[in-house]
């Protein structure tokens, strides 16, 4: 038998990254999206300016407010959000296409949207959150990154504590002390949470061809 036979059908999970902005989570993100090839991004839809260096249709679906109205009144947003006088929501179609394929999806939404997906799908969901190291760091970072003018950044800082108070929401934490330590940890946690059995929902036909064949 081939190993391609031999490879037992799973359903896809919706990985969620949770943060306050400059905790790290994009670049975290952007790693694993890089080098594992079963997990693809939902890139949610927008109406916020584009930033620098960011690419519509990759970062995100940037819309005006009328396009992002009509999407959650068509019912095309499997959850949507205001965050910093800007509204977000998550396409939903192209993530029931990959769940059904069997492919991961990765989200990179705030508590809002998390609190959503979890009362539509929650047996599906892996909930990360990440903190900062410390408020300095996230400071910095907020800092460094220098695309967002000087009152954005301050306006990030001040929802930064609002954000963290919803980590008990989520299943996993990480403090993002090191980059690639956290890789790690979210690497660890996608390899465990594919092999829960409730997700390998081909392993009755796999187990009965194995004892078959005893
Ligand atoms: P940024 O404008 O820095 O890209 O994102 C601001 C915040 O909006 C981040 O916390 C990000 O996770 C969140 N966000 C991005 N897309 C979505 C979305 O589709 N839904 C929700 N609820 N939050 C989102």
């Amino acid at each position: 038998m081939s190993n391609d036979a031999m490879k037992i059908n799973r359903r896809g999970l919706m990985l969620v990254l949770s943060s306050p902005s400059g905790a790290g989570k994009s670049t975290i993100a952007r790693e694993i999206l890089a080098t594992d090839p079963d997990i693809q991004l939902s890139v949610s839809a927008t109406t916020r300016q584009k930033r620098p260096g960011e690419v519509a249709g990759t970062d995100y679906h940037f819309v005006d407010k009328t396009e992002f109205n009509l999407m959650v009144n068509k019912g095309e947003l499997l959850e949507h959000a205001k965050v910093f006088d800007n509204y977000y929501g998550t396409p939903k179609k192209p993530v029931m296409d990959a769940l059904e394929a069997g492919k991961d999806v990765m989200f990179d939404i705030d508590w809002q949207g998390t609190q959503q997906l979890s009362d539509h799908a929650e047996k599906d969901l892996v909930r990360i959150f990440i903190l900062p190291p410390s408020v300095q760091e996230l400071e910095r970072r907020l800092h460094s990154r220098a695309q967002d003018s000087a009152e954005v950044v301050a306006k990030r800082m001040a929802k930064a504590s609002d954000e963290m108070s919803h980590y008990p929401e989520y299943d996993w934490v990480i403090v993002n002390y090191s980059l690639p330590e956290s890789i790690t940890q979210v690497r660890s946690i996608l390899t465990s949470e594919r092999l829960k059995r409730t997700r390998q929902v081909g392993l009755g036909d796999f187990v009965k061809r194995l004892r078959h064949e005893v």
